[in-house]
């Protein structure tokens, strides 16, 4: 069957009877139907009606070389070719996989030196999971099982990744979760949570509110510490500089793990490497996935420091944890030739010289939009936020759901624009040039003036 045959519509038929989609809500997507993309080059994605989309949003934060780079494709074909699937359960092991934990070794904070692979963020979160108490236990402090993590953050879909991720709408009615040993904390999100206060005294108390926890639970209980080093579902927020190296110094104080999700800051998206460069984050356990391969093919990381790993190596025996697809050979592969294009062509450094101030400065145009209550960025991340009043800084109600319709309005003329929540969100390839940047800024203030007019 040739697709390009088929007419839009004959997709939206076969969509809506078989495909469940993630994060949807399939009664509408009845009505609206979807739109059906077919190819992408660089920062442009074709759908069937023939439409062009700029991708302001890296597929879902994850094509940071953009799409259709034929190195990739090589690499991964030539892969499958040679052996396409090797386990490493039982003493075996590929070079692709040994290539690929050596290199991330080089290329990430001193002493995280141990990768553990699997497919997909929300995978890598529980390992790191799993590594903790693990960890306590070896240590023989089994006692240390309360988690820490922050509200608004998102560490994926599966049962403890959900529980990690502070968004209650994840939970669901009635659910279990978060699971029990699971609590969360208020984060560095200055707009709401500190409004008015000098950023650098916010960062402090923002810290503090993870000591407080501690001490409520009882330090010698709390395992450890999950957070993004800025939370990009929760809507761009970007702690202020005072407050990593407060959690670092609370976490050491205390001997708690600080586990360091970089699913969407790893692999350049704040103009550093990582995450943990940028704000000075020396994590315990890093968690890495989407940019790793640039979202060609699924893959993750889970990181362990010398610290958690030599205990799990000297004193664990064997560690009943696995995934049939980690290590993936092709992934594997593909994560090799997506670093070293990055490296060869100096996309970070690049992005963190040539488009991170153009893009902050285009951001900051959006101060004063009478719909625009916050603007907020870090590197390539940026979050502009719907408030229904900027004097008292009144939300729209949920149900309005006002984000929804200013990403539709984007879409029509062509922008991939996304709501996180009320907060709409933009982060672009790495590789995207100034003039692709200002379209982007154009086709979003079209968006954010016509929902302005149809909610004013
Ligand atoms: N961690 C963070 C910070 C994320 O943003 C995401 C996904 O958006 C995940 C984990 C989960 O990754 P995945 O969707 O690959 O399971």
């Amino acid at each position: 069957m040739n697709y390009r045959h088929m007419e839009t519509q004959a997709w939206q038929v076969l969509d809506r009877a078989h495909y469940l989609h993630p994060f949807t809500d399939h009664a509408s997507l009845r009505q609206a139907g979807s739109r059906v993309a077919v190819r992408g080059e660089g920062v442009y994605v074709w759908d069937t009606e023939g439409d062009r989309i700029i991708d302001g949003l890296s597929g879902l934060g994850c094509v940071n070389i953009g799409y259709g780079r034929p190195e990739l494709v090589k690499a991964a074909a030539d892969q499958m070719q040679a052996l396409s699937f090797c386990q490493s359960f039982f003493n075996t092991t590929h070079p692709s996989a040994v290539l690929l934990a050596e290199k991330l070794s080089q290329i990430l904070p001193e002493g995280l030196n141990h990768v553990f692979f699997q497919s997909s963020g929300s995978e890598a979160n529980e390992t790191a999971v799993r590594a903790v108490r693990r960890y306590w236990d070896l240590a023989g402090k089994p006692e240390r099982r309360v988690i820490i993590a922050r509200e608004a953050a998102y560490h994926g879909s599966t049962h403890m990744a959900a529980s990690l991720s502070g968004i209650p709408p994840m939970y669901g009615a009635g659910g279990d979760i978060p699971l029990p040993s699971v609590t969360h904390i208020k984060t560095a999100y200055q707009y709401r949570n500190g409004p008015g206060m000098d950023p650098e005294e916010f960062g402090i108390l923002a810290a503090s509110w993870l000591e407080e926890r501690i001490l409520e639970i009882g330090p010698d209980k709390v395992a450890a510490f999950f957070a993004e080093p800025a939370q990009s579902a929760g809507g761009a927020l970007c702690p202020p500089m005072s407050y990593w190296p407060e959690i670092q110094r609370i976490c050491k104080k205390y001997d708690i793990l600080l586990v360091v999700d970089e699913v969407v800051c790893g692999f350049g998206r704040t103009g550093k490497w990582f995450g943990s460069f940028y704000y000075g984050i020396q994590p315990d356990i890093m968690q890495l996935g989407k940019g790793i391969t640039s979202g060609y093919l699924p893959l993750s990381a889970c990181i362990l420091s010398d610290r958690v790993a030599d205990l799990l190596i000297e004193e664990g025996g064997e560690w009943a944890h696995g995934f049939t697809y980690s290590g993936h050979p092709s992934c594997c592969a593909v994560a090799l030739e997506n670093i070293r294009i990055m490296e060869e062509e100096n996309i970070v450094e690049n992005a963190e010289k040539e488009l991170i101030p153009y893009f902050r400065a285009k951001l900051e145009t959006f101060v004063g939009h009478p719909l625009i209550g916050d603007v907020r960025s870090v590197g390539l991340m940026g979050g502009l936020e719907i408030v229904k009043n900027r004097v008292t800084r009144e939300a729209y109600p949920y149900e309005a759901k006002i984000g929804y319709h200013c990403s539709g309005e984007a879409l029509k003329r062509g922008l991939a624009f996304r709501a996180n929540g009320d907060t709409m969100s933009l982060m672009p390839p790495l590789i995207i040039t100034r003039q692709e940047l200002d379209t982007v800024f154009e086709i979003a203030r079209e968006a954010l003036d016509a929902t302005a007019v149809a909610f004013g």
